[in-house]
């Protein structure tokens, strides 16, 4: 690549400032700017999550200024990575990427949880002064610096339906790995509690993994339209989720129950539902802190609780494979919207802010192209 090149990136500036974000273009890295491990890779597709747009609103503390957007592809451009000094990518490769990178020697990186590293930077919330700047995916390019974990995109695989996977997807594969590794009675009935993009994953992930019922709840119509296109059986619940109502499922005959609503008046359905070493789990981020759990349920079931943030690296693989494997089964290109351009990026948050797709798409080197 020339000397200098000329790239683009959405830049965020804070909620506060008007406008909030602007589009610039940049500096693209060569490699004698790259430092040891990091990988230049041109963004073929990226896509708009619900964080983004809570960042956006200004609702989660951010580094601004900074290059939004922690989803997407990209296409090897350079890498001064290796690995028992041989290239650990090929240039042209198509990657996905960890939202976060690693510190590889923090306790927790030590401890084999470089997930939980206490030093990881995100994509999309890390500032310009950080590296090269390009750390985010709403770019022409982006930077992966060392300790960022990059999977190959089988070739089946289209940018569109690989482009969220290192978010919604992956969380998924680890907190149904984690159910299939720890549920007593395996490959039965699960609920899943919220209809959204990780919802629907996960209807997927069980359905594939054997499980005979998989039910899928939430408040929505619209939102359930989509459970029995991905395996899931949909149940339409009231706003006041009533544990006394069994909804199709009777007290104490689900395995496995994973939340991705964040709305905390769902557990004592869950509670009620689950059986004797029943699994529950809570995955994504949430901003209520406090939730009132009948201990005495928990107790006499023997329930494991386990909250699920992030994944490893064999997760983002995981999904790349379920993907690969299930592309002609599952609808997964209806979730997410045509591309937008990134001079249209406005275009594509006032679309993302109306939910009509679980994620909306950028297609940034559409920059030049247009
Ligand atoms: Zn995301
Ligand atoms: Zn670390």
């Amino acid at each position: 690549m020339a000397a200098g090149a000329t790239g683009a990136r959405i830049v965020f500036f804070g909620s506060h400032k008007q406008p909030s974000y602007v589009i610039e273009t940049c500096t693209v890295p060569t490699n004698d700017s790259l430092k040891d491990g990091e990988i230049l890779i041109k963004i073929l597709m990226s896509t708009l999550c619900s964080s983004d747009i809570v960042n956006i609103d200004g609702k989660r503390e951010l580094k601004p200024p900074c290059v939004l957007g922690h989803e997407g592809v990209g296409e090897v451009v350079l890498s001064k990575r290796f690995r028992n000094g041989l290239p650990a990518v090929c240039i042209g490769d198509r990657v996905v990427f960890t939202m976060c990178d690693a510190c590889d020697s923090c306790d927790m990186c030590k401890s084999d949880l470089k997930e939980c590293c206490l030093l990881k930077n995100k994509y999309g919330s890390t500032g310009l002064g950080a590296g090269t700047g390009l750390n985010g995916c709403f770019a022409t390019y982006m930077v992966l610096k060392k300790g960022t974990e990059v999977v190959r995109v089988p070739h089946n695989v289209s940018d569109v339906v690989a482009s969220p996977s290192n978010c919604a997807l992956s969380t998924m594969v680890h907190a149904v790995s984690f159910a299939m590794a720890n549920s007593k009675l395996k490959q039965s009935v699960a609920v899943i509690q919220g209809a959204n993009l990780m919802g629907l994953y996960g209807c997927a992930l069980l359905h594939e993994a054997g499980y005979k019922k998989v039910f899928c709840h939430d408040i929505s119509c619209e939102r359930l339209r989509l459970v029995p296109k991905f395996g899931g059986i949909p149940v339409l619940v009231a706003k006041e989720y009533d544990s006394r109502n069994t909804h199709n499922i009777e007290e104490g005959t689900a395995d496995v129950v994973i939340d991705v609503s964040r709305q905390w008046d769902v557990i004592p359905y869950a509670l009620h539902a689950l059986c004797h070493r029943g699994i529950y789990v809570f995955v994504g981020t949430t901003h209520a802190e406090d939730a009132s759990i009948n201990i005495d349920t928990i107790l006499s079931k023997c329930i494991t609780i386990r909250g699920i943030q992030g994944y490893k690296s064999l997760h983002l693989q995981n999904a790349m494979d379920f993907l690969s494997k299930t592309v002609d089964k599952y609808p997964y290109e209806s979730l997410i919207s045509s591309p937008f351009s990134l001079q249209d990026f406005h275009m594509a948050v006032a679309l993302a802010r109306t939910k009509r797709y679980n994620r909306t798409a950028v297609r940034p080197q559409q920059f030049f192209t247009e």
